[in-house]
C-alpha cells in the first residue's frame, strides 16, 4: 500500500511541477512582449500562487514562493509636502531594491539583472544617463523601472526652492520623454532633503520621497538601527559601480538568508 501511496504522490509532485513550468514559459512570453502589462495584470487579478509565483519580476528569487499582494497605502500629499519614508511598513516578506546614480555601466550589471529577474527600481541622474541612455533602456526592457534621483546629483539642501525644483522636474521630465515613463518617486542624493525638497518633489509630480534603511555597499551588507540582516519592508540602497556583481551577490544571499523576496517599490506604492 506503501509503494502504491508513494506512487500516487510523485505524480501529483510531477503533475504540479509540469504546471509550474507551463505557468513560466507562458509568463515569459507576456512578460517579454508587453512587461508592464503582464505585471499589472498578474497582480490585479490575484491569481492562483501557482501562476503569481511565475511573474518575471521576481523571477529566480519566487520559486516555491507564495504570491505576495502589496499591502500598504502610501498616504496622500498633504499641505503640498510628498511623504517621505525610508522603509515600508508592510506584513509581506518582501524587500526592496535601489540602485543609484549610473556611474559605472558594466554588462556585468546588465546581465545580472537580466538573468535574476530581480524587480529593481534605478535612481539615474540625468548626467551619467545621457553618456550612455541604450545602456539604461537595455536594462528597462529587462524589465527595471527608472525613477527620479535629480539632474546634476547635488546637496538639495544648499539650494533654494527655485533651483531644487530644477533639478527634480528637469529629471521627471527628461527621463518621462526618454524611457516613456515620467518617474513617480523620488530619491534625494545622499538621502539629503529639507522640507522644501518637499514640496519641490510634489510640485514636480513625484508621490513620496524615499531613503534607505540598508545598503549593499563594498561587496558587503551594511544595516540600519542595530539590525544584523535585513527585515521585511526595508529599502536597500546600491549603486553602479566597478564592484556591482558583489554587491548584488551580498544583496541576493542576504534576502535568502532573511527568507524575503524582492519586490518592485512601484507595486508598494501606487
Ligand atoms: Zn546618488
Amino acid at each position: 500500500m506503501n509503494v502504491v501511496r508513494e506512487f500516487g504522490r510523485s505524480i501529483l509532485v510531477l503533475s504540479i511541477a509540469g504546471l509550474t513550468v507551463l505557468f513560466e514559459m507562458h509568463a515569459a512570453n507576456l512578460a517579454q512582449s508587453s512587461f508592464y502589462l503582464a505585471k499589472s495584470t498578474l497582480y490585479s487579478a490575484k491569481v492562483p500562487s501557482s501562476a503569481a509565483t511565475s511573474d518575471s519580476t521576481t523571477g529566480s528569487e519566487s520559486v516555491d514562493q507564495p504570491v505576495v499582494t502589496p499591502d500598504y497605502v502610501l498616504p496622500p500629499i498633504t499641505n503640498k509636502l510628498v511623504p517621505v519614508l525610508n522603509r515600508i511598513p508592510t506584513n509581506q516578506r518582501v524587500v526592496f531594491l535601489g540602485i543609484d546614480d549610473g556611474v559605472t555601466r558594466s554588462d556585468d550589471a546588465l546581465n545580472l539583472l537580466a538573468k535574476s529577474h530581480v524587480p529593481v527600481s534605478l535612481f539615474l541622474n540625468d548626467v551619467n544617463v545621457e553618456h550612455d541612455a541604450n545602456y539604461f533602456k537595455e536594462l528597462q526592457s529587462s524589465g527595471a523601472i527608472v525613477e527620479n534621483h535629480t539632474t546634476n546629483h547635488e546637496d538639495l539642501t544648499t539650494l533654494n526652492y527655485a533651483n531644487q525644483k530644477q533639478e527634480i522636474c528637469a529629471n521627471a521630465d527628461r527621463f518621462g520623454l526618454l524611457f516613456d515613463r515620467r518617474p513617480t518617486i523620488f530619491r534625494p542624493p545622499y538621502g539629503s532633503y529639507n522640507q522644501i525638497t518637499r514640496r519641490a518633489a510634489a510640485d514636480c509630480g513625484m508621490r513620496v520621497l524615499i531613503s534607505w534603511s540598508a545598503k549593499a555597499n563594498g561587496g558587503s551588507m551594511q544595516y540600519q538601527d542595530g539590525n544584523t540582516g535585513l527585515k521585511p519592508g526595508d529599502i536597500v540602497l546600491m549603486h553602479f559601480r566597478p564592484e556591482f556583481a558583489h554587491d548584488f551577490k551580498a544583496y541576493q544571499d542576504a534576502v535568502k538568508a532573511a527568507g524575503l523576496r524582492t519586490a518592485s517599490l512601484e507595486d508598494w506604492l501606487k
